[in-house]
């Protein structure tokens, strides 16, 4: 089975994606954890590229290209070989990321870049999606201002784009009703883990 987890700034998904990993490993399931662009070599210098600050000129297509292409390679070369293994791919983020981010907030049109990336992944969605739901004022207020990584990036992306990624968030959760579970991440974080895990656990069950 193959799980995402999406949401956006200070949504705590990739502590939850760890512990989750951790819980279902523990009830003895085969589980890989895994994140783009996961350690695969062709991705990382394509996300290198995306992230270079140097590219300040970069078109919102051009990117939405490249993370399409990072995806692509990332899917063939880890996420489908352990699905064929019958493990449980844990992945953080996948295409409603790029919906959300390039698709709406970048203003692009979440059918276009949904349409790129249908080449790149061939019909492969996930089987179950988790959204971590905070708005984005309070995700971005748990985030520590002095990682100088995160700064960065909140720099770059200002309140207002983090509201319009969480818009396009609700709007994907309903296109996608049967895929995608909410979880209400404005809780502490041994209750969103326990969601996560029900939400889990019960679609593997079914
Ligand atoms: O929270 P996480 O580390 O997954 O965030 C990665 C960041 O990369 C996002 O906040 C966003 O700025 C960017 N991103 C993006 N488009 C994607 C995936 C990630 O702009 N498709």
């Amino acid at each position: 089975y193959f799980i995402t987890f999406e949401g956006g700034e200070g949504s705590g998904k990739s502590s939850i994606l760890k512990s989750t990993e951790k819980k279902l490993a523990d009830f003895g399931y085969h589980v890989m954890t895994t994140r783009e662009p996961g350690g695969i070599e062709i991705a990382e210098r394509i996300r290198e590229i995306i992230l270079d600050q140097a590219h300040t000129a970069m078109d919102g297509r051009t990117e939405a290209l490249l993370y399409a292409a990072a995806r692509r390679q990332h899917l063939t070369e880890k996420v489908l070989p352990a699905l064929h293994e019958g493990k449980i791919v844990l992945c953080d983020r996948f295409v409603d990321s790029s919906l959300a981010y390039q698709g709406f907030a970048r203003g692009l049109g979440m059918e276009e870049v949904f349409s790129v990336n249908q080449f790149a992944i061939q019909g492969v969605m996930p089987d179950l999606t988790l959204f971590l739901d905070v708005k984005p004022e309070k995700g971005l207020a748990r985030i520590t201002a002095n990682e100088e990584r995160e700064r960065n990036r909140l720099d770059l992306e200002n309140i207002r784009f983090h509201q319009q990624v969480y818009e396009a968030y609700q709007r994907i959760v309903s296109t996608f009703p049967e895929r995608i579970r909410v979880i209400n991440a404005d809780q502490s974080f041994e209750q969103v883990e326990a969601d996560a895990l029900q939400h889990i656990v019960s679609y593997l069950k079914n």
